[in-house]
């Protein structure tokens, strides 16, 4: 592949007639230049960096946080953690030999990425504390123009723009207050998880958590000895089943920290690691199977899951029927795995409610009965807006507005391009493969896409890249015979169907190694390409290769001396023997 060409463009989509066609005078290889701009510099973002780097050398990272790391910088309510094993919850490219435990918290998550952004020298790309508010394609010149405000003030606006823009702002980013109304009542502490108030002290308050998705999940357990009393809502059944990769973890799946020997074969027996981490990964890769209805992986799940409720719900057997699923499969919501939440729900200072919510009091909140409940403090562990509506306009060709066009769910190519948005790249899009497994590996799988997309603009000085609309509705029919095989289309409310009951499923058809195999390679018969020039061989050039010009091996394609692609400096003595005879 090309390094970053300085070659300048010719005019941006110019009608050459074939008579006016001219010679592009320089080296086939000399390719163009092409700046890529990333909003999030997140997991996503950070993975992106290291791979345009490795394999062209440039891109802006936007982020409108201080730091990197996106949602491990942003969520900090008490026990945040991961529920995947820290050692699958990295990098291929910078395994970490540092990890504490086997789940590890979400500030040592942090600490990860922070690390890796250094040690990798990616923060050079980054941007910080600048907030995408605006975004447009320009058809003339065939760039993303931007606007970003600085520093959060709204009046420093300041304006970029790039051939491409990838989205790598996640999908769990913009959390939501419940919909519920006279918030602004409550006259005690009001908390959201996902924008949670760091050091603020719950010591002997009484404390309302609403929401029991993952977050909720951990919360409970890691405040309960600190509160003198705890009221949850518990709208939906749900199921809470052992950590992922549990039979790896500690006693009772529960989490254990890596003593001094198991992290030195971390530092210095790599094979071992691989070997520990694949066998994990592998694991949490046969996930998949239980997802299909009918299966017998689906049965059991689903008695291991139910038998492990009950016994854990022992002490108080009418929590049982009030939060045990009769009617969805494990994995229909995304398993909540809940170390303690059980056990914690047992305990004599909570009060689990099952009522739904009508409104926020002065005191805390009314339910649907009537009956109000009273707290000190409310935390709202009640998610995300999963529409995957932009909240900054985002206009494509035409006109396009993507939250306009997405306004009654969104469509898109593979979950990873969008038609009338040329060049427009987003991880962990709608349809991803979210429902189960690390995502740092999927990071890696898009970031390759990607790569190879920018690749070819560069090397074959293309112009732009748009879905066609029968890749888009040959996708959309797929997924939609598909889906109905899995216990994610049964009746349970889930983000993947942005938090309804029977709305469509967001997900990939398939399994995340069905994902990754699909993302190897991109279908470039699926996508309408504009090439610099109106003939698309212009990269042709003046009928040179660049190696012809830039000291490279001429016999490259016989074997490399020494292993190194420059041209030997060759004499008439080094195949004396044969010239002599
Ligand atoms: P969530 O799964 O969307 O859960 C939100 C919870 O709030 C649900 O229980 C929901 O009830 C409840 N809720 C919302 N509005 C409500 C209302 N008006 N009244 C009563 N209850 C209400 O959100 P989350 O827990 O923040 O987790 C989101 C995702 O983040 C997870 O699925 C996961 O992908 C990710 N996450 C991962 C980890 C990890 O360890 N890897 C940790 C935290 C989060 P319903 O169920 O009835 O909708």
């Amino acid at each position: 592949m090309a390094p970053v060409a300085t070659s300048t463009r010719t005019s941006s989509g110019s009608q050459h007639a074939s008579s006016e066609y001219k010679v592009w005078e320089a080296p086939f290889g000399t390719g163009r230049t092409v700046r890529v701009l990333c909003i999030g510099a997140g997991a996503s973002g950070l993975n992106l960096a290291h791979q345009l780097v490795q394999d062209y050398g440039a891109l802006t990272l936007y982020d409108k946080n201080p730091e990197v790391a996106g949602t491990w910088y942003e969520n900090k309510y008490p026990g945040v953690q991961c529920d995947i094993p820290s050692i699958n919850y990295q990098y291929t490219w910078a395994p970490s030999p540092k990890w504490k435990s086997y789940y590890a918290t979400g500030p040592e998550i942090f600490r990860y990425f922070k690390n890796v952004a250094v040690e990798h020298n990616l923060l050079r790309f980054a941007r910080l504390r600048h907030k995408l508010v605006h975004a447009q394609w320009d058809e003339q010149r065939k760039v993303w123009k931007v606007k970003l405000e600085r520093n959060g003030d709204p009046n420093d606006i300041i304006e970029d723009e790039g051939e491409v823009l990838v989205n790598a702002t996640g999908v769990l980013n913009k959390w939501r207050w419940p919909d519920l109304p006279h918030r602004e009542r409550f006259q005690g502490k009001l908390l959201h998880s996902a924008s949670y108030e760091e050091g603020y002290s719950l010591e002997g308050k009484r404390v309302m958590v609403i929401g029991s998705g993952s977050s909720g999940v951990q919360i409970i357990p890691a405040i309960l000895d600190r509160v003198s009393s705890l009221v949850t809502f518990v709208r939906s059944p749900t199921w809470i089943t052992a950590g992922f990769a549990q039979r790896f973890a500690g006693k009772d799946g529960c989490n254990f920290d890596y003593n001094e020997e198991q992290r030195e074969v971390f530092k210095s027996n790599p094979r071992l690691y691989l070997d520990y981490r694949k066998y994990i990964e592998s694991e949490l890769n046969t996930r998949f199977r239980f997802i299909l209805n009918g299966s017998q992986e689906q049965k059991e799940a689903r008695k291991f899951a139910e038998s492990e409720m009950r016994r854990k719900l022992q002490s108080k057997p009418e929590l049982q029927d009030a939060i045990i699923p009769t009617n969805f499969a494990v994995g229909c919501r995304r398993p909540t795995p809940g170390n303690g939440y059980l056990e914690a729900l047992c305990s004599d200072k909570v009060q689990v409610v099952r009522s739904d919510i009508a409104e926020f009091t002065e005191r805390g909140v009314r339910d649907k009965d009537g009956i109000e409940h009273t707290a000190d403090v409310i935390i709202c562990a009640t998610g995300f807006d999963v529409s995957w509506r932009p909240r900054y306009p985002l206009i494509g060709r035409e006109g396009h507005d993507l939250a306009q066009d997405w306004a009654k769910g969104p469509d898109n190519y593979l979950s990873v391009t969008v038609p009338y948005f040329p060049n427009y790249f987003t991880f962990m899009g709608p349809f991803a493969p979210y429902g189960h497994g690390s995502v740092l590996p999927m990071t890696e799988h898009f970031a390759r896409h990607f790569s190879q997309m920018v690749g070819k603009m560069l090397d074959e000085r293309v112009q732009s890249f748009e879905p066609t609309a029968e890749a888009v509705a040959d996708f959309r029919e797929h997924r939609q015979k598909f889906l109905p095989r899995t216990a994610w289309m049964s009746p349970c409310r889930s983000w993947f169907k942005q938090s309804t009951v029977d709305g469509e499923v967001m997900m990939w058809p398939g399994s995340r190694i069905h994902f990754f195999e699909t993302m190897q390679k991109v279908r470039w018969e699926d996508y309408k390409i504009e090439y610099c020039s109106k003939n698309r061989f212009e990269y042709f050039g003046n009928g040179f290769a660049t190696r012809e010009t830039d000291g490279r091996d001429l016999s490259y394609y016989l074997g490399l001396r020494d292993g190194k692609d420059v041209q030997p400096d060759y004499r008439d003595e080094d195949i004396d023997i044969f010239l002599s005879a």
